[in-house]
């Protein structure tokens, strides 16, 4: 089987050689760490979880390195930091920002399925590493200093014949083009309006380094000489995927390619340039202005019922293949709920020794991620598992959708069958219809839930109790119970 991957440089879909398959390196642009995470950022973290597994699989898992930055030097965090914090010193107070965003961002996407990358670097820790490309680019004549700024001239890098990459590939834009649609308020000290910034000078109350190339005043680094110099300390001068979603490609990772190429005279950054396509929220793009925007950890605490449902958020996420544009719908959700639900019961039957992915997923993964060709072979795996038909061999369709599910990252999915903890699973499923059958919506069920929850822990027992004589006029009752760790959690049935 062989891996093809789109190249967004070359628009082509080619087979992935690893320049070392002892080592295939990958590098994915993480984000910036001011507030909770939208779903729009989650679906790059599952996009390249899935193309990690697939690598780990492929080449063994101590065999890659996935290394997803933290941007923790932006305009937004300083402001974030100024607002909670005002009595501490910026630093500390950017810290404690970070710090709690961050927890936040890997409680959230631990609860996506999506495992941690290999190295999580800061930029904050890598000033250094950007001091020391900067004074390359100036040294081999690419960057300049102009009022204690430096910036970097894609004039001069297309000047230099022996730098192959020419500004503009990544992006397919001339710099002509460029230049002509750059604003008209240019910065006086651009030598041309297409240089962009490596390093500036701080503002009072920014946080601020000991500035390269001699300035005295200190500074703060642009934001695109960040990821070129933690990819370069992580993963070397040249490695084989960087990714991010489609919105970075200019000029974000225009700048990192040419930074970095024209650091090291090299022909390249990455052998394949990968980019997701965006996701918008009921067929608007998500904002906080339209209502509309979503974090990672809302639609988490919407079913807090369901122990699946970080599962479903991923699946749901899954169904699109990653280069489309994604329509995040209440409808789609419901739609992954039960399509994800079937795969489960069916995988049930496995073999837990005997579980392995399916060559249908596998060949389908390979086809550039194909993640929707991916969901029909599960759903022909499920069909084949529930046959009764002996020729059908219905015990190796469930062990290879178990280990197909597990390869993507429901490892949750196939737990049940090492318990019995599926019969939880179809009783949620089985009260799920009886409560529509009563025309009853099921979410709503779980809000009110959430809410009783809420006022019990703040001790507001009168509206904990009106919440559960609000449910029990519908019928419902709310049962105690515990989840599958063991700790306290209470549930809502259809009263008999
Ligand atoms: P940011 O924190 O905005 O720098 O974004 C972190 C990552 O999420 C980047 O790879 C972005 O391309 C990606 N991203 C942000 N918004 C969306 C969206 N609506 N759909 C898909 N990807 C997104
Ligand atoms: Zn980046």
């Amino acid at each position: 089987m062989e891996l093809r991957l789109y190249d967004t440089l070359t628009r082509t879909t080619a087979p992935f050689r690893p320049i070392d398959p002892k080592n295939v390196r990958m590098y994915v642009c993480g984000p910036t760490v001011y507030d909770f995470a939208h779903i729009g950022n989650a679906r790059p973290v599952i996009v390249f979880d899935v193309l990690f597994r697939l690598l780990r699989h492929l080449y063994g898992a101590d065999h890659v390195t996935y290394v997803r930055n933290i941007t923790d030097v932006d305009d937004k965090i300083n402001a974030r930091a100024a607002r909670d914090f005002p009595e501490l010193p910026l630093n500390e107070a950017i810290r404690r920002v970070t710090e709690v965003t961050d927890r936040q961002f890997h409680e959230d996407v631990d609860a996506l399925g999506a495992l941690r990358p290999s190295v999580e670097p800061r930029a904050t820790e890598h000033i250094a590493e950007m001091r020391a490309l900067i004074e390359k680019l100036i040294a081999g004549g690419f960057a300049y200093v102009a009022e204690d700024h430096v910036l970097f001239s894609p004039q001069a890098m297309n000047a230099a014949n022996s730098v192959p990459p020419r500004y503009g590939a990544l992006a397919k834009r001339s710099l002509d083009e460029m230049i002509a649609g750059a604003r008209v308020d240019v910065a006086p000290y651009k030598r041309d309006p297409a240089d962009f910034v490596l390093w500036k000078p701080s503002k009072p109350g920014e946080p601020s380094w000991s500035s390269p190339a001699g300035i005295k005043a200190e500074g703060r680094p642009g934001w695109h000489i960040e990821c070129s110099a933690m990819a370069w300390k992580h993963l070397g001068e040249t490695f084989d995927i960087h990714g991010g979603g489609i919105d970075l490609v200019f000029p974000h990772h225009e700048n990192e390619l040419a930074q970095t190429c024209c650091a090291f005279h090299a022909s390249r950054m990455a052998n394949v340039w990968m980019h997701n396509g965006f996701l918008q929220v009921e067929s608007e793009k998500m904002s906080k202005s339209l209502g509309n925007f979503i974090t990672i950890r809302e639609l988490l605490g919407q079913r807090p019922s369901n122990p699946r449902w970080g599962e479903i958020l991923r699946f749901n996420m899954l169904r699109t293949h990653y280069r489309q544009p994604i329509d995040w719908t209440e409808a789609g959700l419901l739609e992954s709920e039960i399509s994800y639900g079937k795969l489960r019961q069916a995988a049930s039957g496995a073999n837990r020794l005997r579980i392995k992915p399916s060559e249908g997923v596998l060949e389908a993964l390979a086809d550039d991620l194909n993640t929707s060709e991916v969901m029909a072979e599960l759903h022909r795996l499920a069909n084949a598992a529930r046959s009764t038909s002996p020729s059908d061999l219905p015990v190796d369709a469930a062990n290879e959708l178990a280990g197909s599910l597990q390869l993507l990252g429901f490892e949750k999915s196939i737990d049940h069958i090492r318990s019995d903890d599926i019969r939880g699973d179809i009783q949620r499923t089985y009260q799920e219809v009886a409560a529509r059958e009563r025309g009853l919506d099921p979410k709503h069920l779980d809000e009110l839930l959430v809410s009783r929850t809420a006022a019990r822990s703040r001790k507001d027992f009168k509206e904990s109790d009106r919440i559960r004589d609000e449910l029990a006029a519908m019928g419902i009752v709310l049962k105690d119970g515990k989840d599958a760790e063991g700790k306290p959690m209470t549930t809502w049935e259809v009263a008999r």
